[in-house]
């Protein structure tokens, strides 16, 4: 956790179980959110990390001291307890995950009555609450209390298949390998894909928060088995989720793996198809790829912050149906507006067996753009500095300042420069029609930023 007067980072609390995020904490966290909600309904899940069912007790006896009333929902994916929250219109969730964060962590995320995590205003909120300790106990006579809620992966199941063509999709009787991290997509993947009439072969399928497999966040050098095992067994399609299951990370028959912004181009083609003038929502680090398809498709693409949560409330602003992130994330707005690594899978599968085509070739079909990443070392306290310096130098060109500087030059090529949440660096992505020019652009920026905080520090 940050040491300023902050609970909540980017995507909810999180921290290092038992150091940071001990249940002396996690108790205090339940009552501020137990305070914040005024003695609602709350569903409680969590992942399948080793710390997630201590924590969720914890906040729990918050929850219910401050007379909250708990539906405890069990280990689920993200996604599942974000929808059964809409379903069983309850006040809204808390979510005990670190997502894709490594085993040793672990996290508190709060969801409304929509099932969208909670704005950065309503996170003040609850961050009042716990600083100045101003948690309303209840009588000892008006307590909240705890149910089970069993089934809502079934209903979560149920619902992303009234999205999909079931039919088509089964008569094609898929052959998936699936990798969920030994973690809780195990828990809907399988199921979702038996229904849809697939094959299944399964890595890492068994719940362990050790995550002994691979590393819960689904990075392109933690999907080598995923890729070699869709080549051994002749798979269509290979896929995996981080540990929350609400990333998915594709890889196609020939054992190629993707970056979640191609799979949100090919979902984006075919929404946009079928709904023309949609707004598609999108943080400002996607690749061009994604606003070539909104202007081939006729659709209207809104730049954000980076950040799922951005996403999710800038889409609710604006009555937005689909937006996606370079990271895997997907969030289906029919479905609802978050990210969902099962829904992302029916869709892919859906277009596959609408268009009859190969995922590589569906893929392959897009515009292609090479990327390329840095980064450079930046003291916090030259961040804002710096920022400010850059954005003066490159004024004349083409540039946006929704976060850090975004540069777009008349070749198609782009820079984003942008100043790490959690860590003194600055990141760099640069992405153009060749490698080289990507080369040259990271390269050309690593220059500028290391002269500017170099100027800045003497
Ligand atoms: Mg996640």
């Amino acid at each position: 956790m940050q040491s300023s007067k902050r609970l909540f980072g980017t995507n909810g609390i999180r921290g290092l179980a038992n150091k940071e995020l001990t249940p002396e904490i996690a108790i205090k966290i339940g009552c501020a959110i137990g305070t914040f909600f005024k003695r609602g309904t709350l569903i409680v899940g969590y992942d399948a990390r080793t710390s997630s069912p201590m924590l969720a007790k914890a906040v729990i006896s918050g929850l219910n001291a401050t007379g909250c009333n708990v539906l405890l929902a069990g280990m689920a994916p993200t996604p599942a307890l974000q929808y059964a929250v809409k379903r069983q219109r309850t006040d809204g969730a808390v979510i005990i995950t670190a997502s894709h964060n490594p085993p040793e962590y672990n996290g508190i995320k709060v969801v409304w009555n929509d099932g969208i995590e909670l704005s950065r205003e309503q996170e003040i909120q609850i961050e009042k609450i716990f600083f100045q300790e101003t948690i309303r106990y209840a009588e000892w006579n008006s307590l909240g209390e705890t149910q089970e809620l069993p089934g809502i992966i079934d209903d979560y199941v149920e619902a992303i298949k009234t999205h999909v063509d079931v039919t088509k999709i089964t008569k094609k009787h898929y052959h998936i390998v699936v990798d969920a991290a030994n973690s809780v997509g195990n828990l809907a993947v399988p199921r979702l894909l038996r229904d849809l009439g697939c094959k299944i072969t399964t890595l890492n399928g068994n719940i362990d928060g050790t995550f002994p497999g691979r590393l819960p966040e689904p990075r392109l050098e933690n999907l080598n088995d995923l890729a070699l095992t869709v080549k051994a067994v002749g798979a269509d399609l290979g896929v995996a989720y981080d540990g929350d299951a609400d990333r998915s990370i594709f890889v196609d028959e020939k054992g190629e793996i993707y970056w979640g912004d191609k799979t949100f181009a090919l979902i984006e083609k075919y929404f946009l198809q079928d709904n023309p003038g949609e707004k598609i929502v999108t943080p400002v680090s996607s690749s061009t790829l994604i606003k070539d398809v909104a202007d081939a498709y006729g659709g209207e693409l809104v730049w954000t912050k980076v950040g799922s949560v951005t996403v999710a409330q800038t889409m609710k602003k604006l009555k937005a149906k689909l937006g996606g992130e370079e990271n895997g994330g997907v969030f289906y707005g029919p479905h609802q507006s978050v990210r969902d690594g099962a829904m992302t899978t029916a869709l892919i599968l859906d277009i596959m067996a609408r268009t009859g085509e190969k995922l590589s070739k569906l893929l392959g079909d897009l515009p292609q753009y090479f990327i390329e990443k840095g980064k450079v070392e930046c003291p916090e306290t030259l961040k804002e500095a710096v920022l400010k310096k850059l954005t003066a130098q490159v004024k004349g060109l083409k540039i946006s300042t929704i976060d850090g500087v975004k540069i777009w030059f008349e070749d198609k090529s782009t820079i984003l420069v942008r100043p790490s949440g959690t860590e003194p660096i600055y990141r760099l992505y640069a992405e153009a029609k060749s490698e080289r020019k990507a080369l040259e652009l990271v390269r050309e920026y690593t220059l500028k930023l290391e002269k500017l905080i170099k100027s800045l520090k003497s």
